[in-house]
């Protein structure tokens, strides 16, 4: 049986960040204002752990909230330290964190191999120096270059996540982003289209005009473009697209391509992709049954169904969907072709 995955989330807002990145309100997505004290980690551990079955699982506490590392070193380790403990009790398996690419160096990294941390994250959101800048990011493609190497050269699994959609980002330079991120061989990638957060100075370019958010079929356009090119280096996504589940406050987005389910959406366009290349110019087919794998069903017919009403109305096939669990995920098997794709 595979193994369940949980994650402790411990955000720690705002701390030790100086910095005023366009889009980032910490306060307004993590809903926290407070410091986070080692007590505070203590009592967080506690209620998840309570809920979690130990037996079968894998499970991880994660420091969120983009700049763990800027916080002093001592301060790191009075949380670290805490969360240590539960690795060393075999209560928990290891550690993760998010910060930044220009707050890693050789002495945080030493400090970080004596916690049990596997993963850390970096806040990369694009490779180009123009979006960094017009997003006062305060670092550059080459900080995110040296500190990816850096983190591997240690040992950590890197993680890499990206923002399409900021100020002076166009099509070409996302994907170029998407090009460079790929050669820095992360472990795991995460891709944010960028939302705009109340009390951030993206709202108020927003509300100037100055600044026009990627519509919803945009950002999901992008995003499938994104997914494929990591797909195709074997390099896995693990999340598209920022849910409430990811500690964003529903509320505090006042404009941009947020969906609940928007992985869902980049998913379903892609498989609809994949069956139009497919089909081509000359379909010759009046109906087809697609097999997949009870977990794509969903995704295979779009939501409410829309590939299905769009193979309908472009192509004038009426199709129909089996399920056929001895097929992968993502698999799709065309019936009367015997072919997979
Ligand atoms: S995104 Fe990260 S670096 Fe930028 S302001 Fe927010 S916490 Fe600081």
């Amino acid at each position: 049986m595979a193994k369940r995955h949980y994650i402790i989330p411990v955000f720690v807002p705002h701390q030790g960040c100086p910095h005023d990145c366009v889009f980032c309100n910490q306060r307004e997505i993590t809903g926290f204002q407070e410091e986070m004290t080692p007590k505070k980690v203590e009592r967080i551990i506690e209620e998840y752990i309570s809920t979690m079955d130990r037996k079968n699982s894998k499970i991880e506490i994660a420091f969120y909230g983009g700049s763990f590392t800027g916080l002093e070193i001592k301060d790191q380790t009075r949380l670290l330290e805490v969360a240590y403990r539960y690795c060393q009790k075999g209560l928990v398996d290891n550690l993760r964190l998010s910060t930044r690419p220009d707050y890693i160096d050789r002495e945080i990294l030493t400090n970080l191999t004596k916690y049990n941390v596997q993963v850390i994250e970096l806040g990369v959101q694009s490779l180009v120096n123009k979006v960094l800048q017009a997003s006062c990011r305060g670092h550059t493609a080459e900080d995110v270059v040296k500190s990816s190497q850096l983190i591997k050269e240690f040992g950590f699994d890197l993680g890499i996540q990206l923002m399409p959609g900021l100020p002076e980002s166009t099509e070409d330079s996302m994907i170029y982003s998407v090009q460079k991120a790929v050669g820095l061989v992360p472990d795991l990638v995460r891709i944010y289209p960028t939302l705009i957060i109340g009390g951030t100075q993206l709202a108020e370019l927003y509300y100037q005009g100055d600044f026009k958010p990627l519509t919803l079929m945009e950002a999901v356009e992008i995003c499938k473009q994104e997914l494929k090119l990591f797909r195709t280096y074997g390099i896995p996504v693990i999340r598209i697209g920022l849910q409430p589940s990811s500690g964003v406050n529903k509320e505090a987005v006042i404009a941009g391509p947020f969906h609940s389910a928007f992985r869902q959406l980049v998913e379903s366009s892609l498989a609809l992709e994949r069956i139009k290349t497919y089909l081509g110019d000359n379909v010759n087919e009046d109906q087809l049954t697609f097999k997949v794998n009870s977990k794509f069903n969903s995704v295979l017919r779009g939501q409410k169904n829309n590939n299905l009403k769009v193979l309908k109305e472009e192509y004038g096939i009426e199709t129909k969907v089996e399920i056929d669990d001895s097929l992968t995920n993502r698999e799709i098997l065309i019936s009367e072709k015997k072919k997979k794709i």
